[in-house]
């Protein structure tokens, strides 16, 4: 059976004629940058996510880098975030002259433990950073709460949680600015790379627009330095097509994940679940598990798709050795970059996939059980 981690082409090929279509209008325009569809889906997306203001850039990447230069921080800022998040979250923090300084993580969500910032908070702090990891919200009321306590903007990076929801709310209309990412394999995926940053505060929104595109609002006039950071009309044509499908994508993947925890039950691993009021949309399918690398190595011989995100925590990657992290400095991040383990999870999966899948899962843990 042939089975894969993401499967963006048979998300493709259910589309094909629209997306075809799309991509002919754009072409035939001569409009490759800031054409009429970037402006479309910017108000699309604001109206699918209730925020007043969306701004469309090159990649998630940016979009982090874009909303902390409109916060205006760099060099001495401190910025709050979870060491267990792809490094983009912490490079941009880093790249803008900053400090990311980590506060360890829920063991349960893995997302940032919101009981554990306040004691980060000092006098430089100028954002916090919530990761929605795998598409589950982080717990974003008492984040807020701490935030407003100490007056510091937090920045949702939602790269992995396009469509999730928080007690009612869609994540990225939460903090003062929500971070979005189109990478092809993300829950909305454009065919490159592609971004968004969204806010209400129009003040921000503004100084956002002028930063993505050079520091520039009339052409050739530079108020400020910025970045070549687009998004290409081609990139948001195909959004335009995707949008209108994310519910009915984020619902097949959570209809995956049910199906997952219904397949592994009475395995020793620990599913991925949400409590009731927050909508986990399932970018990764992520479990706990005992005997992980002996696991992966197991599954690749069955030829089944996995990854580990992420086998090393921020704190202890060599890019941030000069902030001095050591082994045992937020235990439960390390404990889980030693412990996870991702399953295929795409919105075209089906029963076949989910048992061939979670067969061999079984087929692992009834071998090596009570011997390893
Ligand atoms: C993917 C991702 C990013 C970066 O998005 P790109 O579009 O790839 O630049 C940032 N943060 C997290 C948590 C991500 O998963």
């Amino acid at each position: 059976m042939k089975l894969q981690m993401v499967d963006v082409v048979g998300q493709y090929r259910n589309i094909k004629g629209d997306i075809d279509a799309a991509i002919h209008t754009v072409l035939d325009s001569g409009m490759f940058i800031q054409g009429k569809e970037v402006g479309e889906l910017e108000c699309e997306i604001a109206g699918y996510l209730g925020v007043k203001h969306a701004v469309g850039c090159s990649s998630g990447t940016d979009a982090l880098q874009i909303a902390m230069m409109a916060l205006g921080i760099g060099p001495g800022d401190e910025v709050i975030t979870t060491p267990f998040t792809f490094v983009a979250t912490a490079e941009t923090i880093g790249i803008l002259g900053a400090k990311p300084v980590y506060v360890d993580i829920d063991p349960v969500t893995m997302n940032i433990d919101p009981a554990l910032i306040g004691n980060a908070v000092t006098a430089h702090t100028k954002a916090i950073i919530p990761v929605h990891l795998y598409g589950h919200p982080a717990d974003m009321d008492p984040i807020m709460a701490v935030a407003r306590a100490h007056r510091i903007p937090v920045i949702e990076d939602a790269a992995q949680a396009m469509g999730a929801s928080y007690r009612g709310r869609k994540v990225c209309s939460i903090g003062a600015v929500g971070c979005i990412s189109f990478f092809p394999s993300k829950n909305l995926g454009c065919f490159g790379d592609g971004g968004m940053v969204v806010t209400d505060d129009a003040g921000l929104a503004d100084s956002m627009r002028v930063i993505a595109a050079h520091g520039s609002r009339v052409r050739y006039y530079h108020e400020v330095l910025g970045l070549n950071s687009r998004l290409d009309t081609l990139q948001a044509a195909i959004l335009r097509v995707k949008l209108p499908h994310l519910p009915e994508y984020n619902t097949a993947r959570r209809k995956a994940a049910a199906r997952y925890g219904e397949l592994l039950r009475g395995l020793p691993v620990t599913v991925p679940s949400a409590p009731p009021d927050v909508e986990h949309i399932f970018h990764q399918y992520t479990l706990r598990v005992p005997r992980r690398d002996a696991l992966a190595a197991f599954l690749k011989e069955k030829g089944i798709p996995h990854a580990i995100y992420y086998p090393v925590p921020l704190h202890l990657q060599k890019a941030f050795a000069m902030s001095g992290g050591k082994p045992g400095d937020f235990p439960a991040a390390e404990q889980a970059a030693a412990e996870v383990i991702s399953l295929p999870m795409h919105t075209e999966l089906n029963e076949e996939h989910l048992l061939h899948i979670t067969g061999a899962m079984r087929e692992f843990y009834a071998d090596r059980s009570s011997s390893r």
